[in-house]
């Protein structure tokens, strides 16, 4: 029997919904039960994917090719379990569904409303292709209260109403502020905001109050009390040193026995935790440090970084070092000399990328990495900047760039407007859509034997990796690249994508057009930036 497990927020944003929703689902894991997590978003786009960075942080891109929320990525890293297309919808997904099939006439002369037609729309969204699982948690993204999520808190006060206390759990996420003036924590906020949930009919079985000192008894008594919740259903969570140490931490409060006696499901017994707690003692307790600078466009933004910056993390648990993360405007090596910068650092990172701004100073610090053998690795963007650089500085081709910023005469990197996916031909207009036409999602590649990539993915020659990007390395260029020392180590099966690159005279450069971050799990760091991080460590005991 599937068991739903509805996470609301409350009093402000950004209280880590998703991580909490995560450990949550990382908990019931380690004690055996099978669990899948849910995001609904409130905003009208259909997905993030057009949204600017600035904006929503970082797009992540399932293997089925859904742009999806960050939050999926914190899913994927704490449970190992890849998310679909299924596992994020917006109100502008369910919207253009429900008037997709009104146009249809589908609706038979009915008059469509949002209660029940959008209702119903999200209530299958919630439910679908959930039958083998024991726990499905739905994140309600927003803050209750807004206009926007009240759709989505009508359907599951409904589902709570239909599948009874058996099948649901309502876990709401507040905040519990200290006021210093007082030297005290304040309840307030939180019964407020339940009392928000409670006019939309919702009665939450779970208090997570964020606070950055315990609860005191007193507190705790008083929020059980106003709110209607068991004592023991008032969960601290307090801040934490590393996102990895909150299950651990959770579970020492008693949030997944709670969970499990609401469901009446035995919960005498504690979870293996064991995995969870080696993690933590090599964040906490490394054996060196490296520094790795990011040289992107984004880094005032981190959350346009989330997995990349986890990824260097798990590179970091994969060798026990810390990874110190120096994320440089790349703008500021289009000054003279400033690129000498870099040689501080034990490894140069080029990330994914859009737009022209900046490309200038990623090209002299791809260079800097290359010239410096400095371990180097370019991601999508990062690997279309390496190319060019090479065509330019060691091809001869001084007019090299990418058709993304301007018409050029010589396209190193370029748009494709068809290629293969499976027997299907994939079509692209050059002035088309912007959403979801991007080459999203997996697609595998091979790799050349006694490549450094292939050595990397432990002799593996055949991998698949998840894509994001509209432009690719033009192929037409692969000899004189290879003349001038570069090696395409990796391409599509039918040899027309460039996916990997490397140099043989260079201690550890890779780029890579797929984004390997999305991929990497603390359990199971990807073997590319296991490999990065250890040649940066390397790169530490030269310097
Ligand atoms: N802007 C490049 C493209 O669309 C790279 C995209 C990326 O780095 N994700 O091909």
């Amino acid at each position: 029997m599937t068991r739903f497990v509805f996470i609301t927020g409350g009093v402000v944003s950004s209280l880590g919904k998703g991580i909490a929703s995560a450990a949550l689902a990382a908990l019931l894991q380690a004690r055996g039960y099978r669990v899948r997590l849910r995001k609904l978003d409130p905003y009208l786009n259909v997905d993030p994917g057009t949204m600017s960075p600035y904006q929503h942080g970082e797009v992540y891109v399932t293997d089925d090719g859904a742009e999806t929320d960050l939050d999926l990525g914190h899913y994927e890293r704490f449970t190992g379990v890849h998310a679909t297309r299924a596992d994020n919808a917006t109100t502008g997904r369910i919207y253009s569904e429900v008037i997709a099939r009104e146009r249809r006439g589908d609706y038979l002369g009915a008059t469509v409303q949002v209660i029940p037609h959008i209702t119903d729309a999200i209530k299958i969204a919630i439910t679908r292709e959930t039958d083998d699982l024991d726990f499905c948690l739905i994140e309600i993204g927003g803050t209750v209260g807004d206009i926007e999520s009240l759709p989505f808190l009508e359907a599951i006060r409904q589902l709570g109403n239909e599948l009874g206390p058996d099948g649901t759990m309502f876990v709401h996420l507040t905040l519990v502020p200290f006021i210093p003036s007082a030297g005290e924590l304040k309840t307030k906020p939180t019964q407020h905001s339940v009392k928000e949930l409670l006019n939309v009919g919702i009665q939450p079985q779970m208090l997570l109050c964020r606070c950055d000192r315990p609860i005191p008894d007193n507190e705790r008594r008083k929020i059980a009390s106003f709110c209607n919740v068991r004592q023991s259903a008032v969960i601290a969570a307090l801040d934490a040193d590393t996102i990895y140490a909150v299950p651990i931490a959770y579970h020492n409060e008693g949030m997944d026995r709670e969970v499990l006696r609401h469901f009446s499901l035995p919960s005498e017994a504690s979870p293996d935790l064991s995995r969870w707690q080696r993690i933590v003692d090599v964040v906490r307790a490394p054996e060196g440090t490296v520094r790795i600078a990011v040289v992107g466009k984004y880094t005032n933004l981190l959350d346009s970084y989330k997995s990349l910056a986890e990824a260097l993390t798990h590179g970091g648990i994969a060798n026990r070092v810390r990874v110190q993360l120096d994320w440089v405007d790349s703008q500021v090596f289009e000054q003279p000399d400033t690129v000498t910068r870099l040689e501080e650092v034990h490894g140069i990172l080029v990330p994914g990328g859009f737009g022209e701004r900046g490309t200038e100073g990623k090209i002299a610090a791809v260079r800097f990495a290359r010239e410096r053998k400095i371990p180097f690795f370019g991601i999508c963007f990062g690997m279309q900047m390496a190319v060019i650089e090479c065509a330019r500085h060691l091809a001869g081709l001084p007019e090299a760039s990418s058709t993304e910023f301007a018409p050029t005469p010589e396209p190193v990197v370029g748009l494709l407007t068809e290629w293969a996916r499976g027997n299907e031909i994939e079509r692209r207009a050059a002035g088309g859509n912007l959403g979801g036409t991007m080459r999203l999602g997996a697609y595998p590649a091979l790799l050349a034997p006694d490549s450094l990539a292939s050595a990397m993915y432990d002799g593996a020659t055949e991998i698949s990796e998840r894509h994001r990007h509209r432009f690719e390395v033009n192929v037409h260029y692969r000899d004189q690249l290879e003349m001038a020392g570069l090696v395409f180590s990796g391409m599509s099966p039918d040899g027309i994508l460039p996916e990997v690159i490397e140099y043989a005279d260079h201690p550890w450069f890779v780029g890579v057009q797929y984004h390997p971050e999305l991929k990497s799990k603390p359990f199971a760091p990807h073997p590319l930036f296991a490999g990065f991080i250890a040649a940066s460590v390397q790169q530490a005991r030269l310097v």
